[in-house]
């Protein structure tokens, strides 16, 4: 697969062989390649809905953001970081 970052490449399995990703030899950009579990299937449904601005006069797509952060068996020990936020464009 090409590189959609820098299209001089293809993307390939890392020096590491780590599964969830292929990264570019020319720019270092990655794509992540995992397959998420059911719990994590919600995370990538995040829909964009269009809000009306008043004050631009114009429809805007709403997009919520939301980061999952933690390491291998971090929810155990209550380490896991759940990170919201919203961006218009
Ligand atoms: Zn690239």
């Amino acid at each position: 697969m090409r590189c959609l970052n820098c299209y001089t490449a293809d993307m390939v399995t890392p020096q590491n062989g780590h599964p969830a990703y292929i990264e570019c030899p020319a720019c270092g950009a990655i794509e992540l390649t995992y397959e998420p579990q059911d719990y994590q299937v919600e995370s990538h449904t995040v829909p964009i809905r269009k809000v009306w601005n008043e004050k631009k006069g114009k429809w805007e797509s709403e997009l919520r953001i939301i980061g999952w952060f933690g390491g291998l068996k971090s929810h155990a020990l209550l380490k896991l970081l759940k990170f919201g936020g919203t961006l218009r464009a």
